[in-house]
């Protein structure tokens, strides 16, 4: 007993330090950010200086977005409240937030949902799953795709929520690595998005489960107990 609750301070301490590092790390970056984007500005500046400046700051945001996620991931949300959440309005505001980042690639996000579905849940944290959900379906759909989201109530009290995209899809050997740390095929990924969703999913005593063809696309199966009793720790 003595032993496993030793591992388990140190597991709360080693988030703290990585949420701590994430904090510091972040701090300069933004300060180097501004810097360069001043630069930008600069009329003097010679050619290659500033044809070179938009790539610095796009790697400082590659950056941001990991530390950022590692935070969220060391400390999911400040915020531990949990409220029965309407389904249906979380995904219309998901869909709608991401519509405009589908737009660039002609996809649309179609959206079916049972009215009058509800999870006991943080809104921050169901938010953050759809976000990382959705966001993949986007990035791995091709040219006009479309992306549909679903939602309906089960038989046994469970809520079940769909992400469908006809996008590139993935083998089972990618299957099998999806939600390894760092694990991404993009050129700008972090790979953490999927880790994320599984620990949200985890602490809600909920499910997550990726269907996929390569080539045809994936189907993204979220289950959540509708009064879920939270799984701490
Ligand atoms: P990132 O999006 O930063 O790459 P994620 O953890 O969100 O990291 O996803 C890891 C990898 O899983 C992606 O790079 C992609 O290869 C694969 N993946 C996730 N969702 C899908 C999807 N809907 N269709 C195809 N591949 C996907
Ligand atoms: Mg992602």
């Amino acid at each position: 007993y003595y032993e496993q609750v030793k591992h388990s301070e140190r597991l709360k301490t080693t988030g703290e330090l990585a949420a701590a590092v994430a904090h510091e790390i972040r701090n300069p970056l933004t300060v180097v950010k501004g810097y360069l984007q001043l630069y930008e500005q600069d009329k003097t500046l010679d050619e290659s200086m500033k044809k070179s400046l938009p790539l610095l700051i796009d790697e400082l945001d590659s950056a941001e977005q990991v530390i950022s996620q590692l935070l969220s991931l060391s400390r999911p949300t400040m915020d531990q409240n949990t409220e029965s959440v309407d389904i249906e309005r979380a995904i219309n505001s998901v869909a709608e937030l991401l519509q405009s980042y589908g737009i660039l690639n002609e996809n649309k996000i179609e959206v079916v949902v049972e009215a009058g579905s509800y999870i006991e849940i943080n809104k921050m944290e169901l938010h953050q799953l759809l976000v990382n959900v959705v966001k993949n379906a986007i990035e791995a759909s091709k040219a006009g795709g479309t992306i549909l989201i679903t939602a309906k109530k089960l038989k046994n009290e469970k809520i079940e929520i769909k992400v469908i995209d006809d996008g590139v899809g993935m083998s089972e050997e990618q299957m099998t690595l999806l939600g390894t740390p760092f694990y991404s095929l993009k050129t700008k990924g972090t790979g953490l998005g999927v880790m994320i969703c599984n620990n949200i999913v985890k602490k809600y005593n909920g499910s997550i489960k990726y269907e996929s063809l390569k080539d045809c696309g994936t189907t993204v199966a979220i289950c959540f107990p509708s009064k879920s009793i939270l799984h701490r720790g």
